[in-house]
């Protein structure tokens, strides 16, 4: 299929969170529905979409029946199982495919994968032993990170190895196996670009951004990254070359490191719209969102092109949830909340964009451009 989806088609979101809410919200201006398919009943993305399939990702009768009832299927996180995009498939298009969400939730094929498409990475080894922990440490030395293939975020599944002692209570503690050890980055930044590319194969690339992590949680994203420009120009021909290898359709944001000297390294690839992409809600006529739900409906994509300088903030557990509604008394501050019951710790509630005239970033402080906010 590559004709554009008639208006009100369906489109099918497996995952429930706050990223297929907004990609719902988007798809809906575009006369579209949305069906959420998750395992927790009233998720962020339920609450704004036409219909929902409470069900298990290895449900095969319900992901049967949910094949049925949409014309289209995306994912809204990458932990989503392979062997759920393996059922869907034969019964529907998945957008993006099951071969990017493979590559895209195992650090090892991501590695790889990020080097085929011209893009370095810090040295790696893989790790299936203690043996080989201490080997791939003796070759790379200290200090070095040692994290789990799968299901990592946030930080979550890593562990910073700084002296030899350390290697045996990490091995132990980091599961699932195999684990990868990379060297440590002394990085200067945290870079990110965002990319939409369409079933006709065109890309739109949004200006880089630069991440803050609070407790390995993002908390900030300056847009755009006030970078090199030899820098920020190698962070968007990567992300878009990632996209144009993985034969994405859809959105995917990939997550550098910027060294002293101006080098980038990949670090990370995620298949979907990206937090450190929510500042294009504000800040650009067409949004992440918009985006991947042109992409995945099979229409043309809006341009990236950004009409404001921006800063996004993530609201995070209780304490995010303490600056509403104070947030909203500037006028250049836009609020979206992910309809979230509870504030746990460390929980993503919301996000703040602050727009500020084209050009700001670069001669403001860190604490002008964040300040009530
Ligand atoms: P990740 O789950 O790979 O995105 O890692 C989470 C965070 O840990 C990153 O945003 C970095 O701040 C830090 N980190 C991850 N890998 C490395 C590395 N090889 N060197 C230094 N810091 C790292």
């Amino acid at each position: 299929m590559s004709a554009p989806l008639p208006p009100n088609s369906t489109i099918g979101i497996l995952g429930g969170g706050q990223l297929g809410r907004m990609t719902a919200l988007a798809a809906a201006a575009l006369g579209y529905r949305c069906h959420i398919y998750a395992p927790e009943a009233d998720s962020p993305g339920m609450q704004v979409s036409a219909a929902a399939t409470v069900a298990a990702y290895d449900d095969a009768e319900a992901l049967k029946r949910f094949a049925a009832s949409v014309d289209v299927v995306t994912f809204e996180f990458e932990n989503v199982p392979a062997a759920c995009l393996d059922i869907l498939a034969p019964l529907v298009p998945c957008r993006p495919g099951v071969q990017a969400l493979r590559i895209c939730q195992d650090r090892l094929l991501e590695k790889k994968f990020l080097a085929e498409a011209g893009v370095p990475v810090a040295p790696w080894r893989a790790v299936t032993s203690e043996a080989e922990l201490e080997a791939a440490v003796a070759e790379i030395g200290l200090p070095a990170v040692l994290k789990t293939t799968r299901m990592g975020y946030d930080g979550r599944g890593q562990a910073v190895l700084r002296k030899p002692e350390d290697l045996a209570a990490a091995w132990a503690r980091l599961d699932p196996k195999p684990l990868i050890l990379e060297a440590f980055v002394p990085f200067a930044a945290e870079i990110s670009a965002v990319a939409a590319r369409a079933v006709d194969g065109s890309v739109a690339v949004y200006d880089a951004v630069e991440n803050r992590h609070t407790h390995h949680i993002l908390d900030y994203s300056f847009a755009p990254a006030r970078l090199p420009q030899a820098a920020a120009l190698a962070a968007k021909a990567g992300v878009a070359s990632v996209a144009e290898k993985l034969d994405l359709v859809g959105v995917l944001a990939v997550e550098f490191f910027l060294l002293a000297d101006g080098t980038l390294l990949g670090n990370e690839i995620a298949p979907r719209p990206h937090n450190s992409g929510h500042w294009t809600m504000d800040a650009c006529a067409f949004s992440q969102f918009a985006q991947h739900a042109r992409a995945v409906a099979g229409l043309p994509l809006g341009t990236p092109e950004r009409h404001h300088d921006a800063v996004m903030k993530n609201l995070v557990g209780p304490e995010g949830m303490k600056r509403w509604p104070s947030v909203m008394e500037h006028p250049d501050v836009a609020l979206h909340l992910y309809g979230k019951a509870s504030a746990r710790e460390g929980r993503k509630m919301g996000h703040v964009n602050r727009v500020l005239p084209l050009g700001s970033l670069a001669t403001m402080s860190d604490e002008e451009i964040c300040r009530g906010i």
